[in-house]
């Protein structure tokens, strides 16, 4: 870096009043990417000025979802609600240089200061991301310092704040853009120089209106409990907006930080697709080590009560390992490797009506189940085997008998390769998946567990 060139200093500065969202997640990311780029600093301001709306809680909703994220800071967390005597000093100034005036209307135990708009005065906001946008004093009304709570309205403790920690970019959602004009005539008036802006598109949902609990979840924390890995999503947000200018989807979070740049942040509104954020979140996966994949998937079994606390760790990962490939999320793994696991399987009623209810399928299990009990070994070489003997011996075909036999082990038509499954399975589940779907065949009768439309008790 120059000598002369200052060095960077940004912030994010999110209101405890709910949840993270998403956008100010993003917010949150390219203000970090923007310090971690340039060699500069971020702040981290919790903007608490409202004692109602504010709660601890929400606190630690934001500082939980922003360590999920890798998100750290470099100075801070300030908290607006310690420093009402610094915005009540500044009101005082203003005040005795005429510059702002207290309202008649007392409401609360003390006055509100107000700020006099100039009249008739244009104010250019120049902005680094989207071109100048000029506004006419006479469209602003009169800006609330301080209300009349003896808190600081947010335009002012955000203008003495980013002055007084020595802000140099402001990087915020263009929802704030309307607040800008008012800002800078704050800061003008205090005497303050002016940092830069950078105002950035709004989240979008597929329907191009803002994002909202409409489209789906829209808090970090939601994301992070339904299994996406925090890699992955980072990388989703970096290009929510941005882009490297080039065709790469899958960054690392270095790669993203070498080539961040508010230049390349696009102007208009970025799709929030989930259907992306679940295939990019599919990619990542598939690259985890079978280890850190098996530590992040067992807590949703153990959550549903799938897992058995008996089962052998090597044996558990094997089973993660078959399901690998086609998880999409980390949640995901109770509806993909959780019938290797259960007590019961529950029957996809169309795979029993296409594989099951078929002339000849109870003597295919019967023979399939009489094999696998004469052999000790339950391995891949074991099981071809058996089911050599049977094709063999009853003069069919591979499809007829692995067909049956997968949906009576798992109850579903589609599973891994089979022999993998069954070992997955284990010996004796396998044998009682077996007997139990030769007895229900024998019988005529299936128990069939559907949900969803169409399902008949
Ligand atoms: N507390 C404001 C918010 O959460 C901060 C806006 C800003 O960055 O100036 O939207």
């Amino acid at each position: 870096m120059h000598k002369t060139e200052k060095v960077k200093k940004v912030r994010f500065a999110p209101a405890p009043t709910g949840y993270l969202h998403v956008g100010g997640a993003r917010t949150a990311l390219f203000n970090w990417l923007y310090a971690k780029n340039t060699g500069g600093k971020l702040v981290l301001r919790i903007e608490d000025t409202d004692a109602v709306r504010s709660t601890e809680e929400s606190t630690k909703a934001i500082f939980d979802s922003l360590e999920w994220l890798g998100i750290d800071w470099d100075e801070g967390p300030f908290f607006q609600s310690g420093r009402k005597e610094i915005y009540r000093k500044y009101a005082q100034e203003l005040l005795s240089k005429g510059l702002a005036y207290e309202s008649d209307e007392v409401k609360g135990a003390h006055k509100a200061v107000i700020f006099k708009l100039p009249d008739n005065r244009k104010i250019v906001v120049r902005d680094l991301i989207h071109a100048d946008v000029e506004f006419d004093t006479s469209v602003l009304k009169d800006i609330v310092l301080m209300k009349s709570d003896g808190t600081a309205a947010y335009n002012f403790a955000c203008v003495i704040d980013d002055h007084l920690m020595g802000i140099t970019h402001i990087i915020r959602g263009d929802d704030h853009i309307s607040n800008t004009p008012k800002q800078i005539l704050l800061y003008e008036a205090l005497g303050f120089p002016l940092p830069e802006f950078a105002h950035v598109p709004l989240i979008l949902g597929p329907d191009g209106s803002r994002l909202s609990k409409r489209h789906g979840a829209t808090s970090v924390g939601q994301y992070k409990k339904e299994g996406y890995f925090s890699k992955a999503f980072v990388n989703f947000l970096a290009l929510l907006g941005w882009a490297p200018g080039d065709n790469r989807e899958k960054m690392s979070i270095e790669e993203i930080i070498k080539s961040f740049s508010l230049e390349r942040i696009g102007k208009k509104g970025a799709i929030f697709d989930v259907k992306k954020l679940q295939w990019l979140n599919g990619v990542y996966i598939r690259e985890m080590s079978l280890e850190a994949l098996t530590s992040a998937v067992l807590p949703y079994l153990e959550e549903s009560g799938i897992t058995n606390k008996d089962t052998d760790e090597d044996h558990f990962k094997f089973i993660i390992s078959l399901v690998q490939e086609r998880l999409k999320t980390f949640s995901e793994i109770t509806e993909l490797a959780g019938f290797f696991f259960a007590k019961d399987i529950e029957y996809d009623e169309s795979a029993v009506k296409k594989y099951l209810l078929k002339e000849g399928v109870a003597g295919i299990l019967g023979k399939i189940i009489n094999e696998i009990e004469r052999e000790d070994a339950f391995s891949a070489a074991a099981l071809e085997k058996s089911f050599i003997g049977v094709k063999e011996e009853m003069n069919i075909s591979n499809s007829k008998l692995i067909h049956p036999v997968r949906v009576a082990v798992t109850g579903s038509a589609a599973s891994p390769p089979i022999f993998e499954t069954m070992i997955g399975i284990g010996r004796e589940n396998c044998l009682k998946r077996l007997k139990n779907t030769l007895s229900f065949l024998n019988a005529g009768k299936f128990p069939f567990k559907i949900q969803g439309p169409g399902a008949n008790a």
